[in-house]
């Protein structure tokens, strides 16, 4: 079995980056929102601290370790179990990967609350805008009753001051930004909603504006995934008003593994964040149902893989 890390997780390749590794910067799992639709469960640490919850040093060491044998990644992104941007190292992390692997691009997916934290901020705009190439924010909500409701954050967060700050960080970096909208039917898709999205969205300098649905389970049952005309309505609503958006949440199979990685470590650290079914594993890895049943039998023998039924199959994810 190839060499396990605890803080890197892929690579994967992705349509949208290409090569990318993933980079965990937060214990599972510490986040300052307790999103409606997260893939990841249930946020067990609500919080809005912002501290070194892993070190700087021992993720370098494990970057370096990896990198000494597997050179070829395009992106490396700062994703996982919480909120990157909670690890108050992650922008000398980009620093260190730009200024000793200059050849990698940098992606930090974010969702935009620590946009609002003053030091945070002046940090960003000073140094990490030149290190970080891609930044994914989301905004699901304009609107403070709603932001309450889907994304049920940590402290007294304003949904006005966050947009706020997104909006002037936007006008700020050099880099592409990716902004993201998950769409949850009931929730944040009103009429009244809808035009406060219309109202903000253009003051947002996005490269696109993505649309996103649940595809995996959710931490409440009553959570349920958009319907492929309830994301029409979303898409049409905002191309109404002139903003440019793609929707992304009902493409599968996004990414896949490339060829040279190992299997087994990957479908374990991918659905020890995320879970997933058989269909997705064998997206990931492009093999057949049997040799992704093979696998997950291997990696039941060794973990705790539990089984989720859901409306689009069974689900199963690693407890570690
Ligand atoms: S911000 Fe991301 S990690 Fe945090 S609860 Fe929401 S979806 Fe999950």
């Amino acid at each position: 079995m190839a060499k396990q890390f605890k803080y890197l997780f892929g690579p994967v390749f992705s349509r949208r980056l290409g090569k990318s590794l993933g980079i965990d910067l937060i214990p599972f799992k510490t986040c300052n929102l307790n999103c409606l639709y997260c893939e990841c469960g249930l946020t067990t640490n609500l919080t809005s601290e912002r501290k070194e919850y892993i070190k700087v040093a021992d993720v370098i060491d494990e970057l370096e370790q990896f990198l000494a044998d597997n050179g070829d990644v395009d992106f490396v992104t700062f994703s996982g179990s919480g909120e990157p941007t909670l690890n108050s190292g992650v922008l000398e992390i980009a620093k260190y990967i730009k200024t000793n692997h200059p050849k990698f691009k940098i992606c930090l997916i974010t969702n935009s609350l620590t946009l609002t934290d003053e030091q945070f901020f002046k940090e960003l705009v000073n140094g990490g805008t030149s290190d970080i190439d891609l930044i994914i924010p989301s905004l699901d909500a304009v609107s403070q009753s709603v932001f309450k409701k889907i994304n049920q954050p940590a402290a007294n967060y304003q949904i006005e001051e966050i947009t706020k700050k997104l909006i002037e960080f936007s006008h700020k970096f050099s880099g592409k930004i990716w902004l993201e909208i998950f769409v949850l039917p009931g929730v944040n898709d009103s009429k009244q909603e809808l035009e406060w999205f219309k109202q903000i969205l253009p003051k947002v300098k996005a490269e696109k504006v993505q649309l996103n649905c649940l595809d995996r389970p959710a931490p409440y049952d009553w959570v349920k995934t958009a319907t492929e005309s309830e994301m029409n309505h979303f898409y049409e609503e905002l191309t109404s008003a002139g903003i440019e958006c793609t929707i992304v949440g009902k493409v599968k199979h996004d990414d896949y593994v490339s060829e040279n990685v190992d299997p087994i470590t990957t479908i374990v650290e991918l659905i020890s964040r995320r879970p997933a079914t058989i269909e997705d594993i064998c997206g990931t890895l492009n093999c057949g149902k049997e040799t992704a049943e093979s696998y997950l039998n291997e990696i039941s023998q060794t973990y705790n893989l539990q089984k989720e039924e859901q409306s689009r199959g069974t689900f199963y994810r690693v407890i570690k």
